[in-house]
């Protein structure tokens, strides 16, 4: 027999109990696990909400629910604007096994008549609405995700082979600041795998050839130029406004320094290198896992290693490993996932076999250790060489 709306209501308040928004604000501020769902639309969402309330819009109810609250025996409190569309959904769940379900009298506007803290979502524009929706789908990124992104500053070193996907990719998925240090100019032989860069900037300056592509992407990141070289006197003034740092340096003075620097600031170090058809990256977390001197404490003599010129990069591999350190910095600013810290992944792309081997910090670490030698900054000299290394962590290449 079909059933009136109010008919509908009559049932639904016999069945799940409901609570005032001051039996709501008693029972948050002493009761621990309970599941507060707000079942109203993203955007009444967005604009206020209870403090640490699941966003599941009725729509998605059913579907969503039991990712939301795996477990059925969970109390959840639901609330929507007015306290009709939670009663209904309180009692969904009730029919799909949730034993503990209450809904809020009045919903939204009685919380907020009676003068009670809520929270307020970052703003997005229909723009980015649409720009991130792909995002707003992951329960690991969402709404609180991508704001994260959007205030997050990162600090690229180098804008060449490991620089180019690192950047692109950081700025699509709506990183806000990108500092990018660079003192080169774009050269005709760096456009194989430098896909930041095109033809007609040949003789630009590489960080404004990197700016006009990544605004061209998404107008509204900021992009930070460093046209200087790094060196001891600027390293700590340049990072110091950074959250996470990604090394895509092509030298090895430049390794040591973005390492020493991190360890020095306590930020994280996103690494990257690459050789002929060999890469790898980790991310050195200073105190967290091991720093690139437990690796290898001290840079090899000159001579010893050869540079990108001399060895020869295959222009793809680049690619492979600037991807990784993208995606490992964007899970290190959602705080998603697991990191790579205290693993090192390594590509040996002709074979295409893949290894993750783990690292231990060295507690004699001259930079990190228990008792560092390493106090101040350090320049080291340029040096290359033509013997090959037989392990890629052993070469500077971007
Ligand atoms: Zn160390």
């Amino acid at each position: 027999m079909a059933k009136t709306f109010k008919e509908i209501m009559e049932e639904a308040r016999r069945e799940v109990p409901e609570a005032s928004v001051e039996d709501v604000r008693a029972r948050l501020g002493r009761e621990r696990g309970v599941a507060l769902l707000d079942v109203r639309e993203k955007e009444e969402f967005r604009e206020g909400h209870l403090d640490g309330a699941l966003s599941l819009p009725r729509g998605f109810l059913e579907i969503r629910v039991e990712e939301t609250v795996p477990e059925k025996g969970t109390p959840i409190i639901a609330y929507c604007g007015g306290g009709t569309r939670s009663l209904i959904a309180a009692r969904t769940l009730k029919e799909m096994g949730y034993a503990n379900v209450v809904s809020m009298t009045g919903g939204f506007s009685a919380w907020k008549s009676a003068g009670l803290p809520f929270t307020t979502d970052r703003q997005f524009t229909p723009e980015q609405l649409t720009r991130y929706s792909r995002h707003f789908m992951l329960p690991e990124v969402g709404e609180a995700g991508q704001a994260k992104l959007l205030d997050a500053k990162i600090l690229l070193l180098g804008a060449g082979g490991l620089g180019s996907p690192t950047a692109l990719y950081l700025a699509a998925a709506g990183v806000g600041t990108l500092g990018i240090v660079d003192h080169d100019v774009v050269d005709l032989s760096n456009l194989q795998r430098q896909i930041l860069h095109t033809n007609d900037r040949i003789g630009m300056p590489k960080v404004e050839s990197a700016r006009l592509t990544l605004e061209a992407l998404k107008p509204d990141v900021r992009v930070v130029a460093h046209a200087e070289r790094l060196s001891s006197a600027n390293a700590l003034q340049i990072f110091k406004d950074y959250d996470i740092i990604v090394d895509g340096c092509d030298n090895f003075p430049t390794r040591y320094l973005v390492n020493d620097t991190c360890v020095m600031l306590d930020k994280p170090n996103v690494h990257g290198s690459i050789f002929q058809f060999e890469g790898m990256a980790s991310v050195f977390a200073p105190h967290r896992g091991p720093c690139y001197r437990c690796l290898y404490p001290e840079p090899p003599p000159p001579g010893a290693a050869p540079s990108c010129a001399e060895a020869g990069v295959l222009g793809v591999l680049p690619g492979l490993v600037g991807c990784v350190q993208a995606l490992e910095t964007i899970k290190l600013i959602l705080g998603a996932g697991r990191p790579l810290i205290g693993r090192m992944i390594y590509f040996d792309t002709l074979s295409m076999e893949v290894r993750i081997n783990r690292l231990q910090r060295d507690p004699a670490c001259p930079m990190c250790g228990d008792y560092p030698t390493i106090t101040k900054l350090i320049d080291y000299e340029e040096f290359c060489g033509l013997r090959a290394p037989t392990n890629p962590a052993a070469t500077a290449a971007a």
